[in-house]
């Protein structure tokens, strides 16, 4: 028998033989370990149930810790495939990993799992529960595990264990009757899942391939406390009332088929919000003397082979073939412009050359991955191309954080996180090189007084770069605006200006996008403001409502007024109450009602009721000119103290 030296957290030591469990030593040496689930040993988590196999220094896991919901979620996986297992016995288990928050499982069932399935799965894992089976980890031989899921008729599992390495431990974890193939770690026993909720179901195909079997998911969330579960379960409703693929369809903002997967059909009124977000950036490109170019769609494969982008994103290429030759449709912008920029012979006082391009670009994501407007196939970047000095990276770091910040600052994002990633370990370009730009970005950060964080060896491997991420009105943050360097395409394209000394020298490349892709963008703003968009991104900004047909005349002369000064107002002349007509325009979200009867005909007023602050009283035409062009103009908030 071996006997280990257990290193302890206060540092102490004692020696443990080698059958002795985790939870057998800190028995021995805590007195309150009640709510300790897991132990990292040497830097990886492990269960209590698990024997020391080596010198050790632990640290407890318990409930409050970082790891443990991690442990809790997976728990909470296996204790629904018991449930599963135990009323679809045909089914077969694939994989339940947790995810962010929550949990899920893939079965090949006959048929998708119904509302009620979910209602009587989860009265089984309450079951499961309560009747706290012990949770056992067990170490097996590859031969015994194949002859357990050839038994259990697990298929999937057999296929797994398969493609495990020769020489991975095989362990199996088991509570009750039930068996799963699983690395863990896990909790001591079902008991301890107590507050979970199943939440929904999906199709998935196996491996998140569309050529495999569509295996059927259920998703689910699990906590120590009914309290954050509670509060986590009204988040979800929230998220759900404001799913931008919802609210895009309720508010006709744009659709999809499937003659073309993952690539939205934006439609009027969208495309109104599409329009003026292009015109947004486009303003701020003219302030900081950005020019704007169209590129090519279609581009010889030679070109994605020089980029490098054949290597790594051959199979995201729409590929064309017109006769012999090969062609693609651009992934993104960046080859494209280094071709406009070595057209000419360029000099040190033709840089910094800055570029822009709200060229479509397709990129050929998996069925499994596109989801509404987030992950699509074809979308739009507000991509620019700058070539610089490397003297120069320190203005147009400045420039384009400036640019970020106010765009931000418009769309009500007030909440950042901001990375710097630096020099991974296989990096490209002069070590020189990136010692010195990664201190320009530190140095710009700073004095911009950004807070960032470090990321060591986060960098592409073609230079250094900063990602900006906001946080939306739910708390999540989604990464928009990124700033990169780029030593490697300059090189691959053997790019060159003559220098102030009337030699060659190799320019450096910034990559940067503000809102990132346009329909992302358009994704996460609808579900930050659910819906309620600023009067200038908003498709209809007022809606005139005469209280009968005797006023049509008037209404249609105030439509008149406000059309010609570019306001996007509609009219509802149908012979409907005027509740019901308000009512209507409360349903899609109409910024401004302008209501017009006997009262304001006669004294050539209109009554005004702003969206979340109901009646602001009685104006003149030209006074509400005046106030929504400001709002228009000045790309003016929702505040939220109206709501
Ligand atoms: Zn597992
Ligand atoms: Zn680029």
């Amino acid at each position: 028998m071996n006997n280990f030296v257990v290193t302890f957290q206060d540092l102490s030591q004692k020696s443990y033989s080698s059958k002795s469990s985790f939870l057998d030593i800190i028995s021995d040496k805590y007195k309150d370990i009640s709510d300790v689930i897991a132990i990292k040993v040497n830097d990886s988590i492990k269960d209590l149930n698990s024997n020391i196999f080596e010198d050790a220094k632990i640290e407890l896991i318990r409930i409050q810790s970082h790891d443990s919901h991690e442990i809790l979620l997976h728990s909470t996986a296996h204790l629904m495939a018991q449930a599963v297992k135990f009323l679809f016995p045909e089914s077969k288990m694939t994989i339940g990993p947790p995810i962010e928050n929550g949990f899920f499982y893939d079965f090949d069932v006959e048929n998708p799992f119904t509302e009620n399935d979910l209602e009587n799965i989860q009265k089984k894992m309450i079951e499961l529960s309560n009747q706290n089976y012990p949770i056992k980890r067990n170490v097996i031989t590859r031969n015994d595990a194949l002859k357990i899921f050839k038994n259990n008729n697990e298929s999937y599992k057999i296929e797994i264990l398969n493609e495990l390495p020769k020489d991975q431990e095989i362990t199996t974890y088991t509570q009750g009757d039930f068996v799963d193939l699983c690395r863990g770690p896990h909790l001591k026993s079902t008991g301890m899942i107590k507050n979970f909720k199943l939440l929904s179901t999906s199709g998935a195909y196996w491996r998140g391939d569309e050529k495999n079997k569509m295996l059927h998911r259920i998703y689910g969330t699990s906590f120590f406390n009914k309290k954050e579960l509670k509060s986590y379960l009204q988040f979800i409703d929230e998220a759900k009332k404001r799913d931008h693929r919802k609210l895009g369809k309720n508010l006709s903002f744009f659709m999809f088929d499937s003659m073309s997967p993952g690539s939205p059909f934006f439609l009027p009124s969208g495309t109104i919000i599409y329009r003026e977000l292009e015109k947004f950036i486009r303003d701020i490109y003219n302030e900081n003397n950005f020019k704007e170019v169209i590129t090519p769609q279609v581009f010889d494969i030679e070109l994605w082979k020089k980029s490098g982008h054949w290597d790594l994103f051959q199979e995201f290429l729409y590929h064309v073939k017109v006769g012999e030759k090969e062609y693609s449709l651009k992934p993104m912008n960046c080859p494209g412009h280094t071709i406009i920029f070595s057209s000419e012979l360029r000099s040190y006082r033709d840089l910094p050359y800055r570029i822009a391009d709200f060229g479509r670009l397709h990129r050929f994501e998996k069925a499994g991955v596109i989801s509404g407007l987030t992950r699509v196939r074809s979308f739009a970047q507000d991509d620019a191309h700058i070539f610089c000095t490397s003297d120069q990276i320190y203005e147009e770091m400045k420039v384009n954080i400036g640019m970020i910040k106010h765009v931000f600052d418009v769309f009500g994002f007030d909440h950042l996180k901001v990375e710097l990633s630096l020099k991974p370990d296989k990096a490209l370009g002069d070590p020189e090189l990136w010692d010195k730009s990664e201190a320009i970005l530190r140095d710009i950060l700073t004095d911009q007084k950004i807070e960032f964080t470090e990321e060591e060896g986060e960098g592409a491997f073609y230079g250094p770069k900063i990602d900006f991420r906001v946080k939306d009105a739910l708390g999540r943050y989604h990464q928009l605006s990124t700033i990169q360097l780029d030593f490697n395409l300059p090189e691959r394209f053997d790019l060159k200006y003559v220098a102030e000394n009337g030699e060659y020298e190799r320019p450096i490349m910034i990559h940067r996008a503000i809102l990132g892709s346009l329909e992302r963008f358009i994704g996460v703003y609808i579900e930050h403001t659910g819906g309620d968009l600023p009067l200038w991104l908003a498709p209809v900004q007022a809606i005139i409502l005469p209280i009968s047909d005797k006023y049509n005349d008037y209404a249609y002369h105030i439509l008149k007024i406000l059309n010609k000064n570019n306001l996007r107002v509609k009219i509802d002349n149908r012979s409907e109450k005027i509740g019901a007509k308000i009512r209507d325009a409360e349903l899609s979200k109409i910024n401004y009602m302008l209501i017009v009867g006997e009262k304001e005909f006669e004294k050539q007023e209109i009554s005004i009721r702003q969206r979340f602050r109901g009646n602001i009283g009685e104006m003149k035409l030209d006074s509400l000119l005046s106030k929504l062009l400001d709002e228009v103009n000045n790309k003016r908030r929702i505040e939220k103290s109206q709501r």
